[in-house]
């Protein structure tokens, strides 16, 4: 039988977790015996204290991670049994997928059906994805002619460490986590402070499913103090970033003030939305944009908020999206699993995002539905909201808000909606839809992002790679072969036959 609410919740009571930093194998307290608390964003309620790291930890951490990088455990494990251990850490996961997910919408508040059903099972896929890469990559022999062979190789980079946001913890964790061991490194994971226990966790799985101690160390803390202090460190070679575009500029200043560690940034994004004229039915195109505007309560990176529909059609848009709202889109408790949105991950959050709809209001922006927070829980829920024909530079249009707000937006044609979608200083991904075969290629080129979707809202999937263009980010993608690229380093051995 289908679990309720009551049971979500009674699992999440008798759920035990580590919450202490994970280094050489084993659960630590923070050198400085710092602890903090971790909230439930839909209650508001405390439900754990763990372990808060800074810099003499993070120094710990690197020393073991190099050291075992060098010893070989892992690193010089034969691919296939590499392979092997991750496909064992991928089935230990799903063996636990419900409690994890519990823990995971205790720390989050993303809705309990969203977890089980999205985020675990494409962790999952991730894992065993990259695990079968592992003994399937090669390397190339160059055309050097007679005289020479020029072998170019692929080499783990040493010490990673991957700094995660909180919008889908575990996703991001093993999308960045299952190719950097895949390729033999050793790994050292910084979660996000207000998402930090599932990280915990993954680490223990993957302890119990073989990865050698000391591969994975798991530091949570302070992004400033502790990520700062990674980006810093001369050990690591290599940082995964995904998060703000803030703070992808700041670690580029670390990797060039100490030693040009190889930097991968996913940042933010101002996705657009595109329906061309040629769409004669736009049930399908309606449903993608709620998807595309509201899922993960708007709280994802690849949210598209601004919608571009030909002018003669906005007001069918409009109405066809309210009802599609009503139907389809649930917001509240996030352990209820008939809910499909949640609270946002913070009362500071929840403020910032509510100030932006006070700024489309008194830009005198027109309010299609939602402008205003809902009495639920711990109060930090926003009703889904929707904006009619806002000013394009207004501030709606240009910042990415990072909840559930989108603007919707009349245009003259499918050239206008391009040439908009465009004029933004990001570039993550972008949706087009249309009947038309040349449309979709024409159009599809002309975007710039990283990803463009026709007839669907989505990021690809993992064998897609996935990553961002301008102010979006750059230096790696994550998923497919290309994540892999990010955690290796080629090297050139060429051999004279003279
Ligand atoms: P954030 O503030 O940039 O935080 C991301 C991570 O960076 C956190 O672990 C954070 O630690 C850490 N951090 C903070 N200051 C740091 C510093 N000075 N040096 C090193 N690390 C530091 O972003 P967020 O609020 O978690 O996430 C939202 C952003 O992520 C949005 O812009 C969104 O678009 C982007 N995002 C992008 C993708 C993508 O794939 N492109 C996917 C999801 C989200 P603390 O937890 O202590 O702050
Ligand atoms: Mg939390």
């Amino acid at each position: 039988m289908a679990k309720t609410k009551q049971d979500y919740e009674k699992m999440a009571e008798n759920l035990s977790f580590p919450t202490k930093a994970f280094i050489n194998g084993k659960f630590v307290d923070a050198k400085s015996g710092k602890t903090m608390e971790a909230v439930n964003p839909a209650t508001g309620k405390v439900f754990a204290s763990f372990s808060t790291c800074d810099e003499n930890d993070v120094d710990e951490a690197v020393k073991v991670a190099q050291k075992t990088f060098e010893r070989g455990v892992w690193s010089k494990m034969h691919p296939t049994e590499r392979k092997k251990v991750l496909l064992k850490f991928a089935d230990i996961i799903e063996n636990n997928l419900e409690e994890l997910a519990v823990l995971e919408t205790l720390d989050s508040g993303k809705p309990i059906g969203e977890v089980m059903s999205t985020d675990i099972p494409e962790a999952i896929h991730a894992i065993r994805w990259h695990a079968e890469f592992t003994d399937k990559r090669y390397g190339q022999i160059s055309p050097s002619g007679d005289g020479a062979v020029g072998l170019v190789v692929k080499e783990p980079v040493g010490v990673v460490a991957c700094i995660m946001p909180w919008n889908f913890p575990i996703m991001t964790t093993t999308w960045k986590l299952a190719p950097a061991l895949a390729e033999g490194n050793s790994v050292i994971l910084k979660p996000a402070t207000q998402t930090s226990l599932t990280t915990l966790r993954l680490a223990e799985l993957a302890a119990e499913a073989g990865i050698p101690e000391g591969v994975i160390q798991v530091l949570p803390g302070s992004g400033s103090i502790i990520g700062k202090a990674l980006g810093l460190h001369k050990g690591i070679n290599a940082i995964s970033f995904t998060g703000s575009t803030e703070v992808g500029c700041k670690l580029l200043e670390y990797s060039a003030q100490s030693n040009l560690k190889k930097i991968a940034l996913e940042l933010g994004g101002k996705s657009p939305f595109i329906l061309c004229d040629d769409v004669k039915d736009l049930s399908k195109a309606v449903s993608a944009a709620l998807a595309a505007s509201f899922w993960n309560t708007g709280q994802n990176c690849t949210a598209n908020t601004r919608i571009f529909v030909p002018e003669s059609r906005k007001d069918e848009c409009v109405e066809l999206m309210l009802k599609g709202l009503e139907k389809d889109w649930r917001i509240g408790e996030p352990m209820n699993p008939v809910n499909n949105m949640g609270p946002m991950i913070t009362e500071a959050h929840f403020k910032n995002v509510m100030s932006y709809i006070e700024k489309g209001i008194n830009e005198g922006c027109k309010v299609a539905v939602g402008g205003h927070s809902l009495d639920i829980g711990s109060g930090i829920y926003v009703a889904p909201t929707l904006f009619v024909d806002p000013k394009l530079d207004s501030e709606i249009m240009k910042h990415e808000i990072f909840g559930p707000v989108s603007c919707i937006i009349g245009v003259k044609s499918n050239e206008e909606a391009i040439k908009l979608a465009n004029e933004t200083e990001y570039g993550l991904q972008a949706t087009l839809f249309t009947d038309n075969l040349q449309n979709a290629h024409i159009f599809a080129r002309q975007l710039k992002a990283g990803t463009v979707s026709v007839n669907k809202y989505c990021e690809g999937d993992i064998t897609t790679p996935f990553g961002g263009l301008k102010m979006s980010g750059f230096g790696g993608q994550d998923n497919a072969e290309a994540a892999h690229e990010q955690y290796s380093e080629l090297k050139t051995i060429f051999i004279n036959l003279n």
